[in-house]
């Protein structure tokens, strides 16, 4: 029986095969064994699709495969990388289109489809939590500020450049653009504002009671509620995830206390915040489970 395969594409390459919104066999990474934060930065587009094609079939070995999802950080619009401000080389390519020329061999087609990478973690919580019927959102906290949200929907949804600030000094998001979410959580945008502290530091600091991180801290807070508030108040109330590298610095019952104080209309409440642990298992499941539905009705 021809499978389903799911890819996720953040700092590294990791793939599986999907079975019944499960990982079905070993997981296939690209670097291997690596912490390494820059390993694509520097690959150009056509070897990241090669990477992950070689990804891919290592992890369907001789299994033909039917379809594939993929989980990618930018904006994606009909398999084509439209922005990619953390892996910039590939804006504008196609990488639907590169990855089924090099994913259908004699064997026949394979349909690929390509998201972006909150959605498909969005997807795979979605999925492995059988709440595939209702609305689910969740922040990726990395390099940058991920928002996924499942059901996918056509759209934009770059929740992570919300603007939740007026201060025209607030520039460090890695888009350029002033006053975002990510200028305050990114990664990057974090080691831009405190020059001499790493990120790490700023956290531990602030909960040593260090004032300027504590202050930093608490308006990392109100941020992210000001952006989820945002959400609810566009698209309803409902549950938010919380995940990637950098969510453990996040109290979520202070972020949950944020967001009710900022969303006061009745029809609106009842929205609560979960932290996941990152898992690329999420991501591949997810991208799979959305690849294999659109696929079905194609
Ligand atoms: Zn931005």
């Amino acid at each position: 029986m021809a499978r389903t395969a799911g890819v996720l594409v953040v700092q590294h390459i990791a793939a599986g095969l999907v079975d019944k919104d499960q990982i079905a066999g070993p997981l296939r990474m690209f670097p291997e064994k690596s912490d390494s934060h820059d390993a694509l930065l520097a690959m150009p587009a056509d070897a990241i699709a090669a990477k992950i094609a070689e990804v891919v079939s290592a992890s369907a070995g001789s299994q033909p495969l039917a379809a594939v999802g993929v989980g990618f950080p930018g904006i994606i619009r009909e398999g084509r990388v439209e922005e990619s401000p953390n892996l910039q080389q590939v804006k504008g390519f196609r990488l639907q289109q590169a990855l089924e020329s090099l994913l259908s061999t004699g064997a026949g087609h394979v349909a690929v489809r390509i998201y972006n990478d909150a959605d498909a973690t969005a997807a795979g919580i979605a999925a492995t939590r059988g709440v595939l019927h209702t609305l689910n959102r969740v922040w990726t906290l990395g390099n940058g500020v991920g928002f996924g949200r499942y059901p996918w929907a056509e759209g934009t949804w770059e929740g992570g450049h919300s603007v939740v600030t007026l201060d025209p000094k607030e520039q460090f998001c890695g888009c350029g653009g002033r006053g975002h979410l990510e200028g305050f959580l990114g990664y990057r945008a974090m080691r831009m504002r405190f020059l001499d502290l790493e990120p790490e530091e700023v956290f531990a600091n602030a909960k040593a009671g260090e004032q300027r991180c504590a202050e930093f801290v608490s308006r990392c807070h109100r941020a992210l509620a000001a952006a989820t508030a945002t959400s609810i108040h566009m698209d309803g109330p409902g549950p938010f995830y919380l995940t990637g590298p950098n969510a453990k610095w996040i109290d979520v019952g202070k972020l949950d206390r944020l967001v009710h104080e900022m969303v006061k209309m009745s029809p609106l409440q009842g929205s609560r915040i979960e932290m996941i642990p990152p898992n690329d298992e999420l991501g591949i499941i997810g991208a799979a489970v959305n690849a294999r539905h659109a696929t079905a009705v194609s």
